[in-house]
């Protein structure tokens, strides 16, 4: 027998994992409750599935969120100029368009404030329990339910629906020394705001969509820069700019208005999607124009020389700045592309031999997404973790069910991302699947679904035959899409439409029932 025990705020859970199952056995917090459907995460995705359960009258659910305010990326990422790179009248909910948007992009704010007031309005604020982590959740084969431990007690629930996000977990780079760094040291979606970095020596490691946005804010206060770069981006032109008054009040007056701005940038967006999957040539009139770009904004050519890509546009996420080169330019950066070889207590060493004296390190290093620590606690029939199922990369039926765990879903799983459109159409994507899973369960009085194996393993064989030839998996860069043996694990291979299509309507001839 094994025996799996998690620490909870100074009590001790068991689990059992002999086999054929794994079930929370014993605690010393005995009270155990029971809800429908229990969700994981207060950011688009957690708070999409409670309001679309709220709206369809479902009031047994219960969201659990470790943190104490909703928002997920939009709350956790605070450095300087946050914002989002695709125009929010498209990403926003379908259902909650906000006509009051200041700006093409928002700021992180703006964008959390959106977020708290769809809770708000849509009365899913009372099922929130703040700061309560889930830390293990046990599939029981004999009650055909969800045993879940969580930091604020235990908890059985027919249906589990993970919106922990795809990128929620930090991750910092592997680097000789960092430990010994006695400097201040952070991650970008984890600023430390206590920290002044007036007048500091800064060194940023990594050139991502974060850094993009900080490093112009920062230029100006420190006194030095130093901008570790590996791979430079293919970067665009923003064009942010206000949202005027008349429009914020035709929006209220007339919703459609809005309804059709938002679908204009829906297409022009999908369009891109036909260089990415389709003809990764296409991509070319893209990179000259970024090229062009470049050139205006960086008139010294051994600069220009460092950030120009060398691979094919779309490979890694595109990029959007106006401010991002000119920051660059300025006398007090510098842009590094040497390896970093080793970190001492007040510097960075590179494998040119170079000592570089510096006060703080911001990591702007991304995310745990293909290796994410969260599959690790959830366990499915015959005491299988995620982990265990996952251990060649993860994958996921329509990026949604996983065989082998019933009644379990993921929002944004495996093969949902994107490089060119608002995340928040796949997640209202995958709510209406689910909410029709759950309606086919309720009329077929079934307990549980668990995909068929052959249903999954055909999706799979599909998504990465669709990869091969596609701009990421041939346009010559390393990107955090792939998983370490290679295959790309994140990115939807196709139009969003299609995955509108595909999971209009639950597919019960691709699932076991289990009455
Ligand atoms: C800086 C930044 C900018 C972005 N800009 C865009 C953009 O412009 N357009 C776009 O389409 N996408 C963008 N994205 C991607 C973005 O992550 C998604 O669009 C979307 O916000 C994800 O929502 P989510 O609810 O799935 O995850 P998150 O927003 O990450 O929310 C996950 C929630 O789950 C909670 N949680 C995690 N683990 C646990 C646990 N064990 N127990 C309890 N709670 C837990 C977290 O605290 C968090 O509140 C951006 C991402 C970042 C980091």
């Amino acid at each position: 027998m094994v025996q799996i025990p998690v620490s909870n705020r100074g009590r001790t859970v068991v689990i059992d994992s002999a086999e054929p199952q794994v079930q929370v056995v014993s605690t010393d917090d005995t009270e155990v409750r029971r809800v429908h459907v229990a969700i994981v995460g207060t950011g688009f995705s957690g708070l999409g599935m409670a309001i679309r359960l709220k709206q369809r009258g479902e009031n047994d659910f219960v969201i659990f969120e470790k943190a104490s305010d909703v928002g997920g990326t939009w709350r956790d990422n605070t450095y300087p100029g946050c914002a989002c790179d695709i125009p929010s009248n498209l990403y926003s909910f379908s259902f909650a368009l906000n006509p009051k948007w200041s700006r093409l992009f928002p700021q992180q704010a703006e964008i959390r404030g959106y977020l708290r007031r769809c809770a708000r309005r849509f009365g899913v604020m009372t099922h929130i329990r703040w700061e309560t982590e889930l830390l293990n959740a046990v599939w029981n084969e004999d009650e055909l339910c969800w045993h879940i431990v969580t930091t604020g007690g235990v908890w059985k629930a027919d249906i589990l629906v993970l919106g922990n996000g795809p990128l929620s977990e930090p991750s910092l780079p592997a680097i000789a020394g960092i430990e010994d760094f006695e400097g201040t040291l952070f991650h970008s979606a984890r600023w430390n705001h206590g920290y002044d970095l007036t007048g500091k020596r800064v060194a940023v490691i990594g050139t991502g969509a974060s850094a993009v946005q900080f490093v112009p804010c920062i230029q100006p206060v420190v006194s030095h820069l130093a901008l570790f770069m590996r791979t430079p981006p293919w970067i665009v032109p923003r064009m942010d700019r206000p949202v005027p008054l008349w429009k914020q009040k035709l929006y209220c007056l007339l919703p459609l208005a809005q309804h059709l701005v938002r679908a204009r940038v829906y297409w022009q967006h999908e369009l891109l999607a036909l260089g990415f999957v389709y003809r990764p040539d296409a991509m070319k009139r893209g990179m000259k124009l970024a090229r062009k770009y470049l050139e205006t904004q960086v008139p010294d050519l051994v600069l220009r020389e460092k950030l120009t890509p060398k691979y094919m546009m779309g490979c890694k996420r595109i990029l959007l700045s106006d401010d991002f080169y000119p920051a660059l330019m300025q006398p007090n950066v510098e842009v590094i592309t040497e390896k970093i070889s080793e970190v001492r207590a007040h510097s960075i060493v590179t494998q040119d031999g170079r000592e570089h004296e510096i006060d703080v390190i911001i990591c702007a290093t991304g995310f745990h997404v293909t290796d994410t620590s969260f599959a690790e606690c959830v366990y499915g029939s015959g005491g299988r973790s995620l982990a265990e199922a996952w251990k060649d990369g993860p994958y996921a039926y329509l990026g949604t069910t996983v065989a082998g765990f019933p009644n379990l879903f993921l929002l944004i799983g495996p093969n949902t991302g994107l490089g060119h459109n608002s995340m928040v159409y796949m997640i209202e994507s995958q709510l209406n699947y689910i909410l029709d899973a759950l309606r086919v369960m309720q009329r077929r009085d079934a307990r549980a679904i668990d995909v068929r194996v052959e249903s999954e393993e055909c999706f799979n064989e599909e998504v990465q035959r669709r990869m091969k030839g596609t701009v990421w998996t041939s346009g010559g860069c390393k990107s955090w899409y792939l998983a370490t043996n290679g295959r790309n694990t994140t990115l939807w291979p196709g139009f969003t439409f299609e995955f509108r299509e595909r999971t209009r309507r639950f597919d019960e001839q691709n699932y076991r029932f289990i009455q």
